[in-house]
């Protein structure tokens, strides 16, 4: 089968190279590839009653299927070159926060309308933050919500739907080069084009990994993100959260100098499982429909760890903690702070006494026997920070939620129109390691569609 242009992938990477080819360039002929189901078959099983954890599911739901890791996501849009990602580097600042306000137009256009955009120009939290060695860092978002965040997608997809052949359940195993074309290999049948855009994601890490291996394309990796989930009562940040939903706040470390961050805050939220090549992990979101939120707001605390030469496998760094959390809590271990501050395991008699009630069922433990001391003490060190802009972060009940790892694809070897040493090859949102956001990832879509058409 013969196109003009394949994609692969289906999350915002993949839909915003296909939507913007087929405004700029309708006479193409593009295909996506998708290794996950269509938006309306895409159903996480864990309902909390009947099936109350992972059950490792063929393609995980929650980061495969039509609209990629963010279709169940909070749907926070954050426009902003300080964090999400570095396709600034690649394309200039300007060029991607104009390409971040052009999706967010399409967004709004396809049933995000309505939806609010904070920010934290002017904002009063910056010289508070400051006074308390805290660092807030500049952004506008976006707020769509995992309910709103669906119904954008489902728009977006009736009107691809007839200009673009859907691929769903495809999981794209080869990619080679022969001839000046791009052939795929999907489940024994193969695809072949002149261009090439790959953009599968974090689930697709371990694949790119291979591709790039396979075609000798160069690649670095070096960075993982490894921390908890917070879970306390909305009121505790909710001065914050009611002025720019979303903080980002950065605080250095006075015992390591390490950098502990906030990161995805859920006003309002619930905490979730995310299953990344089996390893459980933990997320949160939050909806924009008042019926369906919670008494509390969660977010994660991060600590970057970079490592130097010799060590290559940041990743698997991430993983085996992770795993160690999933060995001993069978998934997600959860901790009141005040248990882990005392030394103590929290188990389910201290669990019911708690005042806050958690929104994910996760085995009561202790964080200490999973985490590394040194990252341990970095986010010990920043609740208490926190707990002076935010009293009552430190409190006894405050839940940890373990373990919270971002895993980083490598970064690959790219120029600065995001394409690889091969002509019309081109890798893109989180699977490049360039990008880790909605934003970013849907911008470098965009931008990689506009050079395709342009070639034409
Ligand atoms: C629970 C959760 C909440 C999040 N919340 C937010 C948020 O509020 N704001 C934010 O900015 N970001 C958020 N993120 C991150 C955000 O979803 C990602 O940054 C974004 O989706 C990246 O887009 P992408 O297109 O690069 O990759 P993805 O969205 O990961 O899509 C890649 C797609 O490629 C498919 N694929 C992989 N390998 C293959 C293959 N070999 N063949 C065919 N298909 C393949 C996958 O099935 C997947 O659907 C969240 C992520 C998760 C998991």
């Amino acid at each position: 089968m013969k196109y003009d242009v394949l994609i692969i992938g289906a999350g915002p990477g993949g839909i915003f190279s296909a939507y913007e080819l087929s405004k700029l360039a309708p006479e193409l002929k593009i295909a996506v590839f998708e290794a996950g189901n269509p938006l309306h078959k895409r159903k996480c099983p864990i309902d909390g009653d009947k099936i109350k954890s992972c059950i490792e599911c063929k393609t995980c739901s929650i980061m495969s299927g039509f609209g990629g890791a963010g279709a169940f996501s909070d749907g926070k849009y954050n426009i902003t070159n300080d964090f999400g990602g570095t396709l600034c580097d690649y394309i200039g600042k300007k060029q991607a926060l104009d390409l971040m306000k052009y999706v967010d137009e399409i967004n709004m256009f396809y049933g995000g309308d309505g939806t609010k955009l904070y920010s934290t120009t002017g904002s009063k939290f910056r010289k508070l933050c400051i006074q308390n060695d805290l660092h807030l860092l500049d952004a506008s978002v976006r707020h769509l919500g995992t309910d709103k965040n669906y119904v954008v997608l489902g728009n977006i997809y009736e009107y691809l739907a007839d200009k673009v052949d859907f691929y769903f359940n495809s999981h794209v195993d080869k990619i080679s080069y022969v001839d000046n074309q791009y052939m795929i290999s999907v489940q024994g049948k193969e695809y072949t084009a002149d261009k090439c855009i790959i953009s599968v994601g974090r689930s697709g890490s371990k694949w790119m990994e291979n591709v790039c291996a396979d075609i000798d394309i160069p690649t670095e990796a070096n960075r993982v993100d490894i921390g908890v989930r917070v879970e306390l009562p909305a009121e505790v940040f909710s001065h914050l959260t009611d002025e720019l939903y979303e903080s980002k706040i950065v605080y250095k470390t006075r015992q390591y100098g390490d950098k502990v961050r906030t990161f995805c805050m859920n006003p309002k939220g619930a905490v979730v499982t995310e299953n990344t090549n089996g390893i459980i992990t933990v997320n949160g979101h939050s909806y924009e429909d008042p019926s369906k939120q919670t008494n509390n707001t969660n977010f994660a605390l991060l600590v970057a760890k970079h490592f130097s030469e010799p060590f290559k496998h940041s990743n698997s760094y991430g993983e085996s903690i992770a795993r160690l959390s999933n060995m001993l809590g069978g998934g997600v271990i959860v901790q009141r702070f005040g248990d882990l501050i005392r030394g103590q395991r929290s188990n389910y008699k201290r669990m019911e006494e708690s005042f806050v009630t958690p929104t994910l069922s996760a085995t009561p433990g202790d964080l200490s026997l999973v985490l590394p001391k040194r990252i341990l003490d970095g986010i010990i060190e920043m609740i208490y920070a926190l707990d002076k802009i935010a009293p009552g972060t430190a409190n006894d009940d405050t839940l940890l939620y373990g373990v919270e790892v971002k895993f980083y694809n490598m970064e690959v070897k790219v120029n600065e129109n995001l394409e690889t040493k091969y002509d019309g090859l081109y890798i893109i949102g989180d699977g490049s390691g360039i990008t880790h956001s909605l934003s970013h990832a849907s911008a470098s879509g965009v931008f990689v569609a506009r050079q395709i058409a342009e070639k034409q």
